[in-house]
């Protein structure tokens, strides 16, 4: 089980990046998605409503308690930051520890609280520069796991094609 945790969501300041932490997510085979920060029906509803279109069981959650969602995890949490230790250096430990393991992973908006970096297993950076939430978490997710080619139940599923947008409807 792979849970992703996006910490502190600035509603209409993170409404696309937020979302698309959800996407990422769901497209590298993440069970669910828990907000934390500015409640935001809207943004959560834009990952629902491709979650109903194009398939599969992806959740949608948000919660106050970001704290006890970290404390309780039963599993290895690793929090993404450029801060952290290189993902170079880290991800055969991290696969070898990983086996069947739940795993969650944790990313930050503005200023991610010092409390966070003391309760996970690891604090990790992809590239020690600052950039985005979306691509460290596509990265990690891609050395952790795969890309996820199909989701049960889709409305509507892609071609893939060399030269047109091909679509089929279920
Ligand atoms: N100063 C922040 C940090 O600690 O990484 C950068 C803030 S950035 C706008 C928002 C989020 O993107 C961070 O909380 C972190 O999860 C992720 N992020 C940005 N750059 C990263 C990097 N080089 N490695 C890992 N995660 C990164």
């Amino acid at each position: 089980m792979i849970k992703v945790l996006r910490l502190g969501h600035r509603a209409g300041r993170d409404d696309r990046i937020s979302t698309h932490v959800g996407l990422t997510a769901r497209q590298w085979g993440a069970d669910e998605i828990v907000y934390s920060g500015q409640h935001d029906s809207s943004m959560m509803q834009s990952v629902e409503d491709i979650v109903e279109r194009w398939g599969g069981d992806f959740t949608v959650r948000y919660t106050e308690e970001w704290k006890k969602e970290i404390r309780d995890f039963e599993g290895l949490k690793f929090h993404l930051t450029m801060y952290g230790e290189r993902i170079d250096d880290k991800i055969a430990e991290i696969n070898d520890d990983l086996d069947e393991k739940d795993l969650m992973i944790i990313v930050g908006a503005e200023k991610v609280p010092r409390w966070v970096y003391t309760h996970v297993d690891l604090n990790i950076s992809v590239g020690n520069q600052p950039h985005s939430e979306i691509a460290a978490l596509a990265v990690f997710m891609d050395r952790v796991t795969e890309i996820k080619d199909s989701f049960e139940g889709a409305e509507i599923e892609v071609e893939p094609s060399e030269d047109r947008k091909l679509t089929e409807k279920k």
